[in-house]
């Protein structure tokens, strides 16, 4: 799940993270009450902001990460809802 050196830190650190103890369905989740659920798990994770410049780094398709909500490599406020498809000329 982590970059090499995270992972050697979290062992070396004897760290628990948040993450580890809730719904992994959670940080890869629809809907946005539970994007914002997944997020406060991350507030007091130790290992936040590597967690997070890792997954941009990796460009991580969709999930939570580092207490954001990262989409294709990038940081977005919301996740977009579902809607028609934009009309394409013909
Ligand atoms: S910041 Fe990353 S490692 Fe920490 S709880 Fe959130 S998803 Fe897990």
């Amino acid at each position: 799940m982590f970059a090499t050196a995270l992972g050697a830190r979290i062992e070396a650190e004897g760290l628990t993270l948040p993450c580890w103890s809730a719904d992994p369905e959670l940080f890869f989740a629809e809907a946005p009450a539970d994007i914002e659920s997944a997020k406060a798990l991350c507030v007091d994770c130790p290992v936040r902001s590597a967690c997070l410049d890792g997954a941009v780094e990796r460009r991580e398709p969709y999930g939570v990460w580092g207490g954001q909500l990262v989409v294709s490599g990038a940081i977005v406020a919301r996740k977009r809802p579902r809607g028609r498809p934009r009309k394409v000329a013909a």
